[in-house]
């Protein structure tokens, strides 16, 4: 989608911290960590939410990316957490599928 901010990312038009990326996936920096570590991993195709992905393999892309960052950022072993705000009620506020993964401190539950 041209006007789409995480396409024009994926397309490399908008600089991000980007941190590792495979075929179908990419993984930045979120612009607002809200932890040491707060990366956002995103589909180079354009899904607007979870509910509109095709089938599970975007999914298993994207959560092999995240272990993958997991690890690289030495969070595998602390322990870490993988969130896809998934429409309003769930606080998505950009339209294009992404997993955030989020650790280097200790995470409180439930989340607001
Ligand atoms: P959500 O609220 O789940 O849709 O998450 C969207 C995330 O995108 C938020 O955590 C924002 O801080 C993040 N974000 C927005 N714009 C950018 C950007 N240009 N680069 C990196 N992260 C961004």
């Amino acid at each position: 989608m041209t006007d789409c901010l995480f396409c024009k990312i994926a397309r490399g038009e908008i600089p991000t911290g980007r941190v590792a990326e495979n075929e179908l996936c990419i993984a930045f920096r979120d612009i607002a960590p809200q932890a040491p570590v707060h990366v956002l991993v995103i589909p180079r195709t354009h899904y607007r939410s979870l509910s509109d992905t095709p089938d599970g393999s975007i999914l298993a892309a994207m959560g092999e990316l995240a272990k993958q960052v997991a690890s690289e950022l030495g969070i595998a072993e602390s322990g870490y957490r993988v969130v896809l705000n998934t429409g309003e009620d769930g606080g998505q506020t950009v339209h294009h599928v992404h997993m955030h993964l989020l650790g280097g401190r200790q995470l409180k539950w439930p989340p607001g």
